[in-house]
């Protein structure tokens, strides 16, 4: 295994989260979760833009008061999607940075920066907290580092998988391999367990983290995992958990001093800091304080509120996390019973009245806690990292050699066929890599003729679950040109070769002309250079 694998370095593993972002590395035969210079293992997700230069991580976030409008967290929630998006539209309205439609209706992030006013793409943003997470190894390991596997989570469309490469692409990095988030933890904890277990294994990996939440079921079987199926929500997590205590002390403060601080984004970022403290307290102790000097017009705000008042003001949105459970098991056609182990990952997971839901639903089964929650994602990262560059191979006790990832497709794929229909080619949950063949029947065309009489097969290319792709999403199409045959009928064959990255690509093939086309659809896209 000399030769260009050593010439291009080490690579890492990098759990970019939504909120918090993690590097580990292979190193003396197991995993190391690389510290900041601040001393954290987690690095926040965040960049900030000031007269003079950008900051990444806490820097960033402790001059947010003062800086608030050029402060940018949540850029992971842009990526892959367009201003459109209903979502990005529901979202960037709580933001207090500035969002834009730049070229191809592409979100573009406005932010005053060294005197001027700047726009950024979500994968520019992404990429300036990559570079961090790769300095903060470098620093580590005294080398330059090239290559890294990067996590993304389990709900994730083709696009934002791709925008997640862009951002790699972007930040000097040889993306190897893009991997899901509960993947990875499930790999963690199968390292982990795979020395004392000898025989099969179902995991529930429940992730529940600052900004999405995904659940999985994984099959560990003598070194091998399988991801039987996946399920989540993409804007279920712990900022949800902290906007409730926000609102319950908006309304307390208009209550006490008849002042509505709710369009004061500097008072409400202090008090969102303040509250988010508060809920990991609220994790370990029954009742906790709040205390910030001058919130608002010269006021001072404390109060108290205990773990039971938070669990009230989130009990709904903590039942809404079980219900991805059952789906997963659903999907995945294994009944509560068939789960070995429910293992724990992400820092809202630490919530004991997430936990006590959860236990009680696999009827009081004991979950699995080993696994630290915050690292457990970049740490399987770091593992697929050193498999596929082959560190440690030399080594014949090395844990690694006997590994092999497998993964599935987190939404269906398929084409648009006459009336609008879906046709599913690729089923959600599919292991990856795939490749699917079809004969387009006439019955199926969706054809137009043009004023030369030459007529045109449109493919359209969705994903989604629902029968009609108008309610799916639009990966990408294209058109194929039949001459007007004696025949008629063109025979079509449609190929969807699904890589290992995730990365989609569709052919189509006229097996009486011998003509050939093909799109990558995750190139929809459009990136500018910085
Ligand atoms: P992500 O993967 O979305 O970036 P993480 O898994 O790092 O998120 O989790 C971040 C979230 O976990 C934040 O909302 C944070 O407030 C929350 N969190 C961290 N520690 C605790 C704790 N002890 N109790 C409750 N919530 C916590
Ligand atoms: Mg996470």
């Amino acid at each position: 295994m000399a030769g260009k694998d050593d010439d291009d370095g080490p690579a890492i593993g990098i759990d970019l989260g939504t909120t918090y972002s993690c590097v580990g590395l292979w190193q003396h035969g197991r995993v190391e979760i690389v510290a900041s210079e601040q001393g954290d293992q987690t690095t926040l997700s965040c960049v900030a833009f000031t007269d003079s230069e950008r900051l990444v991580g806490d820097p960033a976030k402790n001059q947010v008061a003062r800086n608030t409008s050029n402060t940018v967290f949540d850029a992971k929630r842009l990526i892959g999607r367009t201003f459109s998006d209903k979502f990005v539209q529901a979202i960037s309205k709580f933001w207090p940075f500035k969002v834009i439609s730049g070229p191809r209706d592409k979100p573009m992030i406005v932010v005053q920066y060294k005197g001027k006013e700047r726009q950024f793409s979500a994968e520019q943003v992404t990429s300036m907290l990559l570079i961090k997470m790769r300095e903060i190894a470098e620093d580590h390991l005294g080398t330059t580092i090239k290559r890294a596997v990067v996590t993304v989570p389990a709900c994730s469309t083709d696009s934002q998988r791709q925008g997640t490469m862009d951002a790699g692409a972007l930040a000097g990095l040889n993306v190897i391999r893009i991997i899901p988030e509960p993947t990875a933890a499930a790999m963690a904890y199968g390292l982990d367990k795979k020395a004392s277990s000898s025989g099969e294994e179902n995991v529930l990996v429940f992730d529940l983290g600052g900004g999405t939440f995904d659940v999985s079921i994984v099959n560990v079987a003598k070194g091998i995992f399988e991801v039987k199926a996946v399920a989540g929500d993409t804007h279920l997590g712990g900022e949800d958990f902290d906007d409730r205590m926000v609102k319950h002390f908006v309304q307390q403060f208009k209550i006490k001093n008849r002042k509505d601080i709710s369009n004061n984004p500097r008072a409400l970022r202090r008090l969102r800091t303040a509250c988010e403290k508060a809920k990991r307290t609220l994790s370990s102790a029954v009742q906790t304080t709040i205390e910030i000097d001058c919130l608002y017009e010269g006021i001072d705000f404390y109060s108290t509120i205990t773990r039971a008042l938070f669990e009230q003001l989130n009990i709904d949105l903590f039942s809404k996390c079980m219900e991805p459970v059952q789906k997963c098991l659903n999907d995945a056609r294994m009944d509560k019973s068939s789960i070995h182990s429910v293992v724990l990952v992400g820092g809202s997971s630490r919530i004991p009245g997430v936990q006590q839901l959860l236990q009680d639903f696999f009827n009081g089964k004991e979950l699995c806690k080993s696994i630290n929650p915050d690292e457990a994602v970049a740490y399987g990262a770091a593992v697929q990292a050193a498999i596929l560059t082959g560190q440690d191979c030399d080594n014949e006790n090395s844990k690694l050699t006997d590994l092999l990832l497998l993964d599935v497709t987190p939404l269906s794929l398929g084409l648009e066929t006459l009336g609008g229909v879906m046709s599913v080619r690729i089923p959600r949950n599919t292991t990856i890599p795939t490749k699917m063949e079809m004969v387009l029947s006439e019955h199926q065309m969706i054809k137009s003729i043009d004023s030369d009489n030459k007529t045109s097969i449109h493919i359209q290319v969705y994903e989604g679950e629902r029968t009609r792709t108008r309610d799916n999403n639009l990966l990408g199409r294209f058109e194929f040109c039949v001459p007007p045959a004696p025949s008629g009928v063109p025979q079509l064959t449609v190929t969807f070769d699904l890589e290992v990255n995730g990365i989609l690509v569709v052919s189509a093939e006229d097996k009486t002309t011998g003509q050939k086309k093909k799109i990558t659809v995750n190139k929809r896209f459009y990136i500018t250079k910085q």
